[in-house]
C-alpha cells in the first residue's frame, strides 16, 4: 500500500482452510473483508460474523459470475485468490470435464478476478493468487493438472505485476506446501509420504500461511511483485 491503513479486500474462498485463516488475519490488520465460497454456507455466515465482514456465495467455477460480483464492488485494496481445488487422480480415467472445471477455479478465474480487482483497485493495491508448491515440485503421480495449474498461477502473476506495475499495484504467488485443512489433513493417509519431501517435517497452520499474506500487503513488501514465495517446510528444497 503507499499508506500504511488498508481498508478493503476480498477473498476468493473464503470460508474454511487457509481462506479463512487468511480472512482472520486481513480482518486482524483492520481491515473491512468480503469473501466467497461455494458450498459453506454456515461456516462462512459464523467467519463473517466473527470478523465483522461479509460472506458471498459465488462458484469459482463461473469466471463471469466472479467477474460480476466485483464490478459490483466500489472499491478493492487487496484481492487474495484462494479458493482452489485438488483433483487427483490417474489421468487416464479422470473425467475431462473435471479437469476442465479445476482449470477454470484454478486458472480462468483467478486470471478475471484479478483483472475486475485491478479495474477498482486503488493505488498501491495488492494481488495475491494461492499456489502451491507443486507448481516446482511434483513427487507424486496423479498431480498434473493440479500442478499446471499453480505453475500457471507464476505466469499469471509475472506478466500482470507489469501490467498494473504503474499504478503501484503487485501481483505474486504464495505457494504453501502441505498445509493442515479439509483438503489435505495433517493427520491424513498420505501424511508421512509428504513430510519425508519436507525439511521441516510437519504440516504447516493455515496462519503461517495466512502470516506470508499479511506481510506481502504491507507496505515493506511494496517492491516485491511478479514474484512466488514458497512456504513449505523444504518440500521444494
Ligand atoms: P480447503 O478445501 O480446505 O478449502 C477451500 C476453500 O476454498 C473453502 O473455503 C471453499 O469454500 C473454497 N472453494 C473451493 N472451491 C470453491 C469454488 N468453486 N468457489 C468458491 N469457493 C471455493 O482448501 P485449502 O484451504 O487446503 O486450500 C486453499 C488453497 O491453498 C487452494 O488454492 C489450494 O490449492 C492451496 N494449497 C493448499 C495446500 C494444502 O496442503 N492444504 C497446499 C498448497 C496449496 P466452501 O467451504 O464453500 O467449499
Amino acid at each position: 500500500m503507499t499508506t500504511t491503513t488498508v481498508k478493503k479486500a476480498l477473498v476468493l474462498g473464503g470460508s474454511r482452510g487457509i481462506g479463512a485463516a487468511i480472512v482472520r488475519r486481513l480482518a486482524k490488520e483492520g481491515m473491512h473483508v468480503t469473501f466467497t465460497y461455494a458450498a459453506s454456507r454456515e461456516p462462512a455466515r459464523a467467519l463473517a460474523e466473527e470478523v465483522g465482514g461479509e460472506a458471498i456465495q459465488v462458484d469459482s467455477g463461473d469466471c463471469a459470475a466472479v467477474s460480476s460480483m466485483i464490478d459490483r464492488l466500489d472499491a478493492l485494496d487487496v484481492l487474495v485468490v484462494n479458493a482452489g481445488i485438488l483433483g487427483a487422480g490417474d489421468p487416464l480415467v479422470m473425467d475431462p470435464n473435471e479437469i476442465d472445471r479445476l482449470f477454470r477455479i484454478n486458472i480462468n478465474t483467478p486470471y478475471h478476478a484479478a483483472v475486475a480487482a485491478a479495474r477498482i483497485m486503488s493505488e498501491g493495491g495488492r494481488i495475491i493468487f494461492i499456489g502451491s508448491t507443486n507448481a516446482d515440485r511434483t513427487p507424486m503421480a496423479g498431480l498434473a493438472a493440479y500442478g499446471a495449474s499453480k505453475a500457471a498461477l507464476k505466469g499469471m502473476a509475472k506478466g500482470l505485476a507489469r501490467d498494473f506495475g504503474d499504478r503501484g499495484i503487485t501481483v505474486n504467488v504464495v505457494q504453501p506446501g502441505p498445509t493442515d485443512t479439509d483438503m489435505n489433513p495433517g493427520d491424513g493417509e498420505l501424511k508421512d509420504l509428504m513430510h519425508s519431501f519436507m525439511a521441516i517435517k510437519r504440516h504447516a497452520k493455515g496462519s503461517e500461511v495466512a502470516a506470508m499474506v499479511a506481510w506481502l500487503i504491507g507496505i515493506e513488501a511494496a517492491m516485491v511483485t511478479g514474484a512466488a514465495l514458497t512456504i513449505d517446510g523444504g518440500f521444494s528444497a
